[in-house]
């Protein structure tokens, strides 16, 4: 292939530009908010379960301690209606009053008992409804730092972007100078080896850094200038510049 010298030389912009690119596109893929982000989102759906879960059982709580206040309630009620037969007279029986009385002290005892329940349950609901506070504080405080990392990863995005965006443009703008089959086969060679040029510089080819025998210089030397030359090791274009040493 034929290009002359000064389209072979824009090739080393074009790889620079897209070197460039392929920067900002490993920024954008290697952002540390990506790690932290993948790291409270795990966080936040552990708390969000763990929140769910202390919900459910200081609700179950409430229901018992309802429950268990009720069968309080149940049975002083009916102490209440006991003691009242006793005091109203209507009971003269020694066996029924003896009777009467023993079931008043059972149900005083039964009370105490179910009291002793409801202290209990009320212990364990405190117990649960400190928990779900300060979990949720917990799953809060983990929703507010994830929205912030996503915050930055966005902004950080958007930098990178807006940087690519000129990249871009000032690559769209090289390309348009060069010949059509010479930028065909950098294109092919930039995706098979990323770089698909590379200059000659003190021997070396700069894309793979080996250096060129004696016989490989001297064949350059010797090629025409508009020649489009390939290194041998790396297959990249091998772009000769001032710099060079020829
Ligand atoms: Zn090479």
């Amino acid at each position: 292939m034929k290009a002359a010298p000064e389209a072979q030389k824009r090739l080393l912009d074009l790889a620079g530009l897209d070197s460039q690119l392929d920067r900002l596109a490993h920024r954008r893929r290697t952002l540390p908010e990506l790690a932290e982000i993948d790291e409270r989102s795990k966080q936040y759906a552990r708390l969000a379960t763990q929140v769910i879960e202390a919900e459910t059982e200081a609700g179950d709580l409430a229901r018992e301690q309802t429950k268990a206040e009720h069968d309080v309630e149940a049975v002083r009620t009916r102490a209440d209606r006991d003691q009242k037969r006793l005091d109203s007279g209507a009971v003269t029986s020694p066996r029924d009053l003896a009777s009467l009385q023993s079931e008043i002290a059972s149900l005083h005892k039964r009370q105490g008992d179910l009291e002793e329940v409801v202290l209990e349950i009320m212990e364990r609901r405190e117990a649960a409804d400190t928990k779900v506070t300060d979990l949720v504080a917990q799953r809060d405080e983990v929703r507010a730092a994830l929205a912030a990392a996503e915050d930055r990863r966005d902004a950080a995005l958007q930098e990178i972007e807006k940087e690519a965006g000129e990249v871009r443009g000032r690559r769209t703008a090289v390309a348009a100078e060069l010949p059509a089959d010479l930028l065909g086969l950098y294109d092919k060679l930039k995706d098979q080896y990323v770089v698909g040029a590379a200059m000659l510089h003190g021997g070396r080819c700069q894309g793979c850094k080996v250096a060129l025998s004696i016989a490989e210089m001297n064949r350059i030397k010797a090629a025409p200038h508009d020649e489009v030359l390939r290194c041998d090791e790396c297959r990249r274009i091998l772009v000769r510049t001032a710099e060079s040493g020829l």
